[in-house]
Order: structure tokens, then C-alpha cells, then sequence
């Protein structure tokens, strides 16, 4: 169900209206990020169409020549050449560079709007003399002294993507000018080539001979309607030349059998790829972990045609531990729809606006908005539509893994708390956060608690005005909303409130250390828990804010984890290899949005690893390695963005 997207930009007196500060306003600009200048229209349809209908202007005379004497190969090999859409030059570089610059803008913006926040909060902290105010005058100095210089590096960025556009565009200019050159005497050669076509159609004229008639009827095809025409008759060397026409004739009739017999050749590889497929049993893969990164590898590995392939999960059922909204990118989303699962199904509000509420004192200082190149879907409705795609028979739930060994024959052998043991040549891990394949496999990387908490909650109704993500950033925390679908049909609110906690106050929050409650379940949140939300919501929030955190009655809380940077990601477990993906290779703070991203990712670059080996007979090992060197750089920088980004918020340490 598609929802009106400008419905929520609009201010009302409802739940979360909002009034920015006067001035302030002008202040804050909309930042855009609209597909900057790649032109996607076919520009030969356009042109060529019109231009190839026979002309009355006079060929030069050196064109008229070549074309009269040349084959009917080389006039059709002119005609494909049309056909093909040269790329523009340097239109992707001036793309990269103008987003790149709305991209530093739109950070300078709310770096701005912070900036404004604290020098307004200064203002208002009364004479030094004052008691209580000294100490907060002067924190809040510093504070704006760090943004002060925040800003600034901000501006030189700005300035630096703003000079490569300029020194992009002249060059870009003349590239151009070349480029269209080049085209106009493609385009010229094609619409002759297609009149000579043409009137040889009629019989012998100057000594030519006869055309073959599958030629001509191409050729005939050839005129406005240019993209009929068939598929290329090959380059202009093999083309026949001769003037004999025997020779001509059989020569060409050798070369359309040949390309017969290639096309007959691909459509048998390509009917032996379909029939092959779901047929390969040489592989046995054991994923373990049955939430996003686990169903999508297996779903993509069935596609593939793998069919050897289990996935064991460890809960009854599994449950949203990693909760409510979950932003997919659009190279996820489209991951997604090869498997089968479409984005209308898991994307009810298919918003791709981000909203930052810069905020102080529990107002409203104002609002930029960005869009982020990707869909919000919820844990639920992604894990739904993936495992109710999976075969009943391959999915085996409650059952949790224990240990992996080598077994007599070298192969893999998994071991779950229940006794039972499964064997396999490829084992991948996408156990989550608390991984036990890492803790197996990479024991040195324990998880470490970043210093705060995502409390989590969600209510039954929703402000009509929210259709986008919002994020409101009060200073040291961050308040996060999106709307979400209710089983009903009805709409509800998801929110995620970011606040700073010692382990202790974990500890005495949520009964359990944070490294070891990776999840808090409903159930888990202390009354002590809520108390304290509820007291920070009204101390942080805008009143509506707060008053919607308050009457959440179901919550859940994840503490922020961190973990060092993997160094490989395949590891061998006897003659078998073990895999570590998602979560449980490396789990990521929530700002950077890339936790089920790069587990979508990775599975996706593993089955195209594996395909390789069983397809093309690459070495196992190399295809492994090779998916890995690939994957690794995407976690590290992951992995070290989420504590930049946190400290930015003032969350952690
Ligand atoms: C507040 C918050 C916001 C987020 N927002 C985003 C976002 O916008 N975009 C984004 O991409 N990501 C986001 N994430 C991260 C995302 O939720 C996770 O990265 C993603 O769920 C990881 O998926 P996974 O399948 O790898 O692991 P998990 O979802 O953790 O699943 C692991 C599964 O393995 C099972 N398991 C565990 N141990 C065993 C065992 N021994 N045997 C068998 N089964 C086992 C578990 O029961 C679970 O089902 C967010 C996370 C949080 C906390």
C-alpha cells in the first residue's frame, strides 16, 4: 500500500508538529540529490529514427564512393555501429562530483544548524558570575570551539568537490564536442549505408552483384526502424569483398551458417545452464543462523543451483531480536527481488527521505532533509518473506550449534544442543552479534560495549504526518522514527532513542553484562529500565516526542557493541570450509545502516564465489580468497565509521 510521501513534510497540530525557530528556517536548506545529468534516453532512437529516412542531401563525394563500392557486409557492420550507444564522456565522473558536492553541502548544513544550536544555548546560560552557569559556559565553549572546527573542515571539503566540478566541466566541454563529432559521421555513414542498401535491393547496378535476400530483407528493415535490424553479420575483415559472385555468395552463405551454428551453441549452453540448475548436488552447504543473511544466502544458492543446503536455527521460531526498522539499500533491495521477494512486499512506505531535527532545549531549531539511496522494511516482514520462500525441509529451527569438527572423513561435522550432528562441505556462519562460529572460529575478537544503548519500543498509531525516517538530534543522544505496517493493516510507529549508559547501569537495567545480553527482550526491560527512558524522554524530547515514548508499553533495548576489525572471513575445518558472514562476522553500529547490508552483500559475492568454482571449475580456495579480499575493506571502513559517527551525536565513548 502506497502511503502520500508529502504528507509528512507537512506542520500541523498533530502529535509531532513542529515549529521551527524564526530565521532559522531560511536557514536550512533542502539538500538534493537528484540524478545528476546521466542521460539515460536512447539518443540514437531520438536521432538516428528521423536521420536514417532517406535524405536528399548529397553524400561527399569520398562517402559516396566508399559506400558504393563497399560490401553488403560493411554497409550492415555501418548500420550496428549506429546502433550501439557510445557513452557520453566523463557524464559518470560530473555525476560522482555534483553528488559528492550536494553530499558536503547538505553536511555543512547541519553542521551549521548544531553550531546555531549551542552559540543560541550560550547565549542563554546567563553572566559567568551566576552559579552553576561558569561550568556550563565553558563546556559550552569548548564545544563549540570542536564544532567550530568541525565546520571548517567541513567547508574546505565543500570547496574541494566544488573546484573538481569546475575543473571537470571544461574538459568534459571539449570531450563532447569530440565525442558528438564522432557520432554525427557515424550517423552519417549509417543513414548512406542504408540508401545503398536499399537500392541495391532493386538488382545488379554498377557491376554489383545480388544481394542475399536475408541480407536485404535486414537491410529493408533497416531504415527508420533501425533497431530491427538483425544482429551484427560480422566485422567488416570477414565480410565478402570479392566481386565474383559465386564466390561472394558461397562465402556469405558459410559465414550466416557459422553464425547459425554459434547461436544454436548458446542456446544449448543456455538450456543446459536452466535444466542444470537445482540438479548440483556436489556441494553440501550448512548455514547456521536463520534471520536475513542466513535465508537470503540459501535462497541465492538455490537459485544458483545449489540444492544440497540446510539452514539450522537456533530459537523455536526466530524471534526480532534485532527488532523493528531496518533500512536496506537499493543494491539489497535489488538482491531481494532475484530471489523472489519484491519491494512492495517488505516496503510499505517506500520513503527514501531522512529528516534531521536539529533540537536544543527541547525545541525545534530546524530540519534538513536528505535522501538516502535506499528502503525502510522492518526485521519481521523481511525475515517472513524470506523463510516462507524456503523449503519446509531445509529450514530447522530450535536447532542451536554448539561445535564444529572435523569428522572421520574430513568433512565438517556440526554438533547442536540437542545431540544431533549434521555433515557438511561448506559451513556458513551467519549466527548474529553473539556468533558462535566466531567465537569458534576468530576466538580473539571478543565483542566490546560501545558505552550506550538503543532503546527500542512500538505503538499501535501514528502521527499522520510522519511517512518519512526522522531524526531528531538533541545534543548527546539521537531519537529516531519511522512509521511501520500493524498485522491489522493499521499504522504504527517504530522509534529508537540513543542513550548514554556505563556497563553497570546496563547491568542494573537489563539483569545481564551488555557483551552477553545482545538483545533485550521485552520481557528483560526493568521497570527500573523504563523508568529511566521515560525520565530522559521528558528531559531530551519535544513534549509529543516524549509522550509518545511514554505510553509504549512493549520495548526492547540493544546494547551498542563494537569488535575489531576481521582479517579473513574463510577458515578450513578438515578437508571442509567454514564462512563467517553478517553479524557474525563483524556486527556494525546502527547509524552507518550497513549491518544487514553487508550481510546481504556477502552473501551474495559468496554464492557468485561458488558458482565460479562449480561453473568454471575455479579453485575453491581462490574463489573463497577472492570473495574475501573483496568483502573486507567494505567491514573495516564500516567499522570504523560507526564510532566517527557516534562521537559526532555524543554517544559513546
Ligand atoms: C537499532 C538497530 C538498527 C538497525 N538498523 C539497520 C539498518 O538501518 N540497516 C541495516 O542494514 N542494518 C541495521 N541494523 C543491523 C541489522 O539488524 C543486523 O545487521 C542484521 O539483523 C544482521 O543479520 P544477521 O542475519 O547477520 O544476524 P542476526 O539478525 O543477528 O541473526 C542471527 C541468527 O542466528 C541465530 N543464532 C545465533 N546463534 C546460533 C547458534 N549457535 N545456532 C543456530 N542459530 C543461532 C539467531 O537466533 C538469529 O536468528 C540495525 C540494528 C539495530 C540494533
Amino acid at each position: 500500500m502506497i502511503e502520500d510521501q508529502e504528507a509528512g513534510m507537512e506542520e500541523g497540530d498533530t502529535a509531532f508538529a513542529v515549529h521551527a525557530e524564526p530565521g532559522l528556517e531560511e536557514t536550512t536548506r533542502a539538500a538534493r540529490t537528484d540524478g545528476a545529468g546521466q542521460d539515460t534516453k536512447r539518443w540514437l532512437r531520438d536521432e538516428a529514427g528521423p536521420a536514417l529516412a532517406p535524405s536528399p542531401r548529397a553524400l561527399p563525394a569520398e562517402l559516396a564512393e566508399e559506400i558504393r563500392t563497399a560490401s553488403t557486409g560493411d554497409l550492415l557492420s555501418w548500420v550496428d555501429q549506429a546502433r550501439l550507444q557510445a557513452e557520453r564522456p566523463l557524464e559518470l565522473e560530473v555525476a560522482v562530483a555534483r553528488t559528492a558536492v550536494d553530499r558536503a553541502k547538505s553536511h555543512v548544513d547541519e553542521e551549521g544548524l548544531v553550531l546555531q544550536g549551542l552559540q543560541r544555548q550560550l547565549a542563554e546560560a546567563g553572566p559567568w558570575w551566576r552559579p552553576g552557569s561558569r561550568g556550563r559556559r565553558s563546556d559550552l565553549k569548548a564545544r563549540i570551539a570542536e564544532r567550530q572546527q568541525v565546520l571548517t573542515r567541513l567547508s574546505q571539503h565543500l570547496r574541494r568537490t566544488e573546484g573538481q566540478v569546475s575543473e571537470l566541466l571544461p574538459t568534459r566541454q571539449a570531450a563532447l564536442e569530440t565525442w558528438a563529432a564522432q557520432q554525427r559521421q557515424i550517423l552519417d555513414r549509417a543513414v548512406a549505408a542504408v540508401q545503398e542498401l536499399q537500392r541495391r535491393e532493386s538488382g545488379p547496378l554498377d557491376g554489383h552483384p545480388f544481394d542475399l535476400p536475408e541480407q536485404l530483407e535486414r537491410a529493408r528493415a533497416a531504415g527508420p526502424a533501425v533497431d530491427e535490424i538483425a544482429p551484427r553479420t560480422g566485422s567488416s575483415d570477414e565480410s565478402p569483398t570479392s566481386t565474383n559472385s559465386t564466390e561472394e555468395l558461397t562465402e556469405a552463405r558459410a559465414q550466416i551458417a557459422s553464425l547459425d551454428a554459434a547461436r544454436e551453441s548458446v542456446d544449448l549452453a543456455l538450456r543446459r545452464r536452466v535444466a542444470g540448475a537445482g540438479r548440483n548436488d556436489d556441494l553440501s552447504i550448512a548455514i547456521v543462523g536463520g534471520s536475513i543473511t542466513g535465508p537470503v544466502l540459501s535462497l541465492l544458492l538455490r537459485q544458483a543451483g545449489f540444492n544440497n543446503v540446510h539452514v539450522y536455527e537456533g530459537t523455536p521460531s526466530a524471534v526480532p531480536q534485532a527488532g523493528g526498522v531496518i533500512g536496506l539499500d537499493h543494491t539489497s533491495l535489488g538482491v531481494l527481488d532475484t530471489i523472489g521477494v519484491p519491494q512492495g512486499e517488505i516496503v510499505p512506505f517506500p520513503s527514501q527521505r531522512v529528516i534531521s531535527i536539529k533540537m536544543a532545549d527541547r525545541r525545534e531549531l530546524g530540519r534538513v532533509q536528505t535522501l538516502w539511496p535506499g528502503r525502510n522494511t522492518t526485521w519481521t516482514l523481511a525475515h517472513d518473506a524470506l523463510t516462507q520462500r524456503l523449503p519446509v525441509e531445509t529450514l530447522h529451527t530450535g536447532a542451536r550449534l554448539v561445535g564444529l569438527e572435523p569428522g572421520g572423513d574430513g568433512r565438517a561435522v556440526l554438533r547442536f544442543e540437542d545431540g544431533d550432528r549434521a555433515t557438511a562441505d561448506l559451513v556458513a556462519f551467519a549466527d548474529g552479534r553473539r556468533s558462535t562460529g566466531r567465537k569458534l572460529l576468530d576466538p580473539d575478537r571478543p565483542l566490546r560495549y560501545a558505552g550506550y544503548v538503543a532503546h527500542r519500543g512500538q505503538v499501535d498509531d501514528c502521527p499522520p504526518e510522519l511517512r518519512d525516517f526522522w531524526r531528531y538530534e538533541p545534543d548527546g543522544t539521537q531519537f529516531t522514527l519511522f512509521p511501520i505496517r500493524q498485522p491489522d493493516g493499521g499504522i504504527g510507529t517504530d522509534w529508537t532513542f540513543y542513550l548514554n549508559a556505563s556497563a553497570e547501569q546496563f547491568r542494573a537495567h537489563f539483569g545481564a553484562d551488555p557483551t552477553t545480553r545482545t538483545f533485550v527482550l521485552p520481557q528483560q526491560v526493568s521497570a527500573d529500565a523504563r523508568a529511566y527512558v521515560d525520565a530522559m524522554a521528558a528531559k531530551l524530547l519535544t513534549p509529543n516526542a516524549a509522550d509518545l515514548v511514554h505510553r509504549t508499553t512493549r520495548r526492547m533495548a540493544v546494547p551498542i557493541l563494537d569488535i575489531a576489525p576481521p582479517t579473513r572471513m574463510v577458515y578450513p575445518v578438515g578437508s571442509s570450509r567454514a564462512v563467517l558472514l553478517g553479524d557474525a562476522l563483524a556486527p556494525v553500529r546502527p547509524h552507518t545502516g550497513r549491518g544487514a547490508n553487508n550481510g546481504i552483500d556477502q552473501a551474495a559475492g559468496l554464492v557468485t564465489a561458488l558458482a565460479e568454482h562449480r561453473k568454471d571449475g575455479v579453485d575453491l580456495d581462490v574463489a573463497l580468497t577472492a570473495w574475501q579480499a573483496r568483502c573486507l575493506p567494505m567491514v573495516t571502513e564500516s567499522l570504523e565509521l560507526g564510532p566517527e559517527l557516534g562521537r559526532a551525536l555524543g554517544l559513546g565513548r
